[in-house]
């Protein structure tokens, strides 16, 4: 029963375009160079601004977002990915629990 109305919102989702699940990748770069890795290793400094990333959050408020990962390359290379993590945690996911997965 649960799972039929979970297809059902989902389907919502899908049937209006919108972002159910969103995998934001921040980075390209990390502290490691894993073999398999898909991402490029050497750092690239052109990220989005916070008040970017508040523009898109805010939007994927509104347009109903769930759940969001914050991935990269590796995240915590941004010296600004607490104010990140901050800004999405208020704004966005505040009732939600938060995880966080670092390599
Ligand atoms: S992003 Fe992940 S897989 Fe890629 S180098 Fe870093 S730890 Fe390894």
């Amino acid at each position: 029963m649960q799972e039929n109305m979970i297809d059902q919102i989902q389907q919502k989702y899908f049937d209006r375009n919108l972002p159910w699940i969103v995998h934001w990748e921040l980075v390209y770069g990390c502290n490691l160079k894993c073999q398999h890795c898909y991402t490029f290793h050497e750092e690239r400094k052109n990220y989005l601004s916070l008040p970017q990333m508040a523009k898109i959050i805010q939007q994927l408020k509104e347009m109903g977002t769930v759940f969001l990962t914050l991935s990269g390359g590796e995240p915590f290379v941004r010296d600004d990915i607490m104010d990140i993590i901050e800004m999405v945690r208020r704004e966005f996911f505040c009732d939600h629990p938060f995880k966080c997965y670092i390599n």
